[in-house]
């Protein structure tokens, strides 16, 4: 009887202890299932079609892994390196902290705030305000200054030009003096005439895959000086952009009607005609010159142009990229559509209702905000 007792005891003491390790499991499973509930929402599905994919142990405990790393949100800044930031993560590193000291968060914090004010795409909104006017202007060296000593003046000269060709240096007032020489032999020599080709080559192209509509409203915009007309025989005798621009010299050289087409660009212009573009050349001259210009144009093989349009006294105070830009709305809102652009200015083709495609003639001598 003792013996049977003893037994009794021992198989309850099991009972009891399976049912403890049972309820155990069940404790232990439970907040797991809480996170579950906060992850992020996965796709709606009715319990029904939930149920199935748990058929698993297996499956079951990839559902509640936490969702692939690049399903995460991730911090929307940028964070840029800085000496300050670095040095503040490394002390943190050997101090075994795992988390950024908070002069490090501070660093980060104010490349936070240098991001945040790096301008943002040009906009209409933001040409019409003092702001965008002064973004226009932003300070900068005006002295060339070579970095490599043992580089040649040459190379200094040719990398000063890409620079100035790819608005790199804008604004800039004139052709440093050390490279005078190098954007004369540019300019005079075959370089300049064979970078005029080409880009006029890559406009045709452009132009003869275009996708016109034929109804008439297909646009292409022209500037004039240095893009349909060259006024180098006036530059040669001012130091091809070395001299600071002076418009009263330049109005009168304008006034002699002497500016001489472009062969490549008189070429573009044609081809461009006889695909069916409207042509509309809008330039930065002031309507005083409206006659001179247009005679000058006929008298260089350029004819039949749908629109001459210059600068009014309203427009004198703009920048050529609100100017123009302001012309371009004008032509959309008419209806027509602006496929290319031909300048050898950047405010020729920036701003808004920019060209679907713009292409940029080399101008090295001078640079119009
Ligand atoms: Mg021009």
């Amino acid at each position: 009887m003792a013996r049977r007792g003893s037994g009794g005891l021992v198989r309850l003491l099991v009972t009891l202890a399976m049912l403890l390790a049972a309820v155990a499991e069940e404790a232990t499973v439970a907040p797991a299932e809480i996170g579950v509930e906060h992850a992020p929402a996965a796709p709606a599905q009715s319990a029904s079609e939930e149920a199935p994919a748990l058929a698993s142990e297996t499956e079951a405990e990839q559902h509640n892994q936490p969702p692939p790393q690049h399903l995460l949100p991730r911090p929307l800044i940028i964070e840029l390196p800085s000496e300050a930031a670095a040095a503040a993560r490394e002390a943190a590193a050997g101090e075994g902290q795992d988390e950024a000291p908070a002069d490090a968060v501070a660093a980060t914090l104010e490349l936070e705030v240098q991001v945040d004010l790096v301008p943002a795409a040009p906009a209409q909104d933001a040409f019409e305000n003092a702001a965008a006017e002064q973004y226009q202007h932003l300070p900068r060296p005006l002295v060339f200054e070579p970095a490599v000593d043992d580089v040649p003046a040459d190379v200094r000269c040719a990398s000063w030009r890409l620079a100035a060709e790819a608005n790199n240096l804008a604004p800039w007032k004139a052709v440093p003096a050390g490279c005078a020489a190098h954007v004369r032999d540019y300019i005079a020599g075959a370089a300049y005439r064979s970078d005029l080709d080409l880009v006029a080559r890559e406009s045709t192209t452009y132009a003869r895959a275009a996708p016109l509509r034929g109804d008439g409203r297909d646009a292409w915009v022209f500037d004039i000086d240095e893009t349909l007309l060259s006024n180098l025989p006036y530059y040669a005798e001012h130091g091809y952009g070395l001299e600071l621009f002076d418009h009263q010299k330049f109005d009168r050289w304008v006034e002699r009607g002497e500016a001489l087409a472009i062969p490549s660009s008189l070429k573009l212009y044609n081809e461009v005609r006889e695909l069916g573009f409207k042509t509309f050349l809008l330039t930065g001259r002031s309507e005083g010159h409206l006659d001179i210009t247009a005679e000058n144009l006929k008298k260089q093989g350029f004819h039949d142009w749908d629109k001459l349009i210059l600068r009014e006294a309203c427009d004198c105070k703009k920048t050529a990229t609100v100017y123009k830009s302001e012309k371009r709305k004008a032509m959309e809102e008419e209806g027509y559509r602006i496929l290319g652009n031909s300048g050898d200015q950047w405010s020729d083709l920036l701003g808004w209702s920019m060209s679907a495609r713009s292409f940029k003639l080399p101008n090295p001598m001078y640079y119009i905000p």
